[in-house]
């Protein structure tokens, strides 16, 4: 199943994502923080966006599609949940619905926390995952709306998926999540080789997403409320993993 995945940097810390199919040539852009260096990108390939498709109703992940759309005639799909704060859609989907992009299929999971409505869309025949502000490289997504119980349900569904999926997570923000991971997490190995390899590719200017659902389940610390090395340093031994997870958002938002 071959197919294109393309990272574009957007604003100072955005992500927006190409997603092309090989055998139709369909192409899905998954966000649109801004609109120039996407029409840049697909002006320098030639490609024509068939589907535009919204993970939440942000500015900085909505705010360049009407100058995408002037240029692309592009379907546009998001959260039905959304549908009163998102941009005109011309289809609303809910959980477990299934967008199809040529040969590609798609599933849509709620994953509510960030904002209740944010969706992630998992294309099992690629192995990738467009989670925006719910996972993220070495964090998850500010809880501006959701519980935290939400935000750790809609985690545990991103955490049954394969562990070679490609996380595509929607800012920059490894480099400080790393430094917050390793206050709770001071003596993971691969945490710490992480760590070493974020600041050496950032110090290279170079982006640090997508990252592996595997590599994330060894060293993100919001995935990993089971740990005992995390629950001895939080002093939290006998807790459950959502008031462990709790515990760790809450102490990120103090950070
Ligand atoms: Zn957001
Ligand atoms: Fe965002």
């Amino acid at each position: 199943m071959p197919f294109d995945l393309i990272t574009i940097p957007c604003l100072s810390d955005n992500y927006a994502y190409l997603l092309r199919d090989h055998d139709s040539g369909k192409v899905a852009l998954i966000d649109v923080p801004e609109a120039a260096p996407i029409l840049a990108e697909l002006k320098k390939r030639d490609w024509e966006v068939s589907q535009v498709w919204l993970t939440h109703h942000h500015p900085d992940h909505v705010q360049g599609l009407a100058e995408v759309l002037k240029e692309h005639d592009a379907n546009v799909i998001g959260a039905k949940a959304d549908e009163h704060r998102l941009p005109p859609l011309d289809r609303k989907v809910d959980e477990d619905d299934s967008i199809t992009l040529g040969s590609l299929e798609t599933r849509v999971i709620d994953v509510s926390g960030h904002t209740v409505g944010h969706i992630a869309f998992y294309v099992p025949t690629a192995k990738v995952a467009f989670t925006a502000d719910s996972l993220m490289a070495l964090g998850c997504g500010r809880l501006f709306e959701g519980t935290p119980d939400q935000m750790w349900e809609s985690l545990q569904k991103l955490m049954a998926l394969p562990e070679d999926t490609t996380i595509c997570s929607g800012h920059e923000y490894t480099a400080a999540n790393a430094k917050f991971a390793l206050t709770v997490d001071p003596t993971n190995p691969d945490l710490i080789s992480r760590s070493k390899d974020i600041d050496a590719a950032r110090a290279k200017g170079e982006p640090t997403v997508p990252s592996k659902l595997s590599t994330e389940l060894k060293t993100n610390p919001f995935l990993r409320a089971a740990d005992p090395a995390i629950r001895a340093t939080l002093g939290m031994p006998n807790a459950t993993d959502a008031e462990v997870f709790t515990e760790i958002r809450a102490r990120k938002d103090r950070f």
